[in-house]
């Protein structure tokens, strides 16, 4: 359910990317591209960094992340898997992925002025 959800709107600012459509002013940026340049920054390396974890467990024996490794197929699925990890297990996600799980807060929880 998060799981579709999460490609849903995903999708809502054209094809799926791992990035939704931000809110204005997301992260302090002046803009719209650059709130999505630094969401996408976030989510690059954070994705990277868990294709390689997945990597090292299938081939030399490493301890396999605690994230679904189906997220390691593409950034796409890896937004999906990282955002139903988010809600049903927030303090092993923020443990793996303390980067992401700041701006999933923002974006999920926004303070209100
Ligand atoms: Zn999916």
């Amino acid at each position: 359910m998060i799981h579709e959800f999460a490609h849903k709107i995903d999708m809502r600012n054209g094809d799926a990317n791992g990035c939704p459509p931000l809110p204005p002013g997301f992260g302090g940026r002046r803009n719209a591209r650059e709130a999505r340049a630094a969401w996408m920054a976030v989510m690059k390396a954070a994705y990277d960094d868990f294709r390689e974890k997945t990597i090292l467990a299938e081939r030399f024996g490493a301890e396999p992340p605690w994230l679904d490794e189906y997220g390691a197929t593409s950034i796409t699925e890896f937004f999906a898997v990282a955002c139903e990890a988010y809600f049903v297990n927030r303090p092993n996600f923020g443990r793996d992925f303390p980067e992401v799980l700041a701006i999933f807060d923002e974006f999920f929880l926004p303070k209100r002025p």
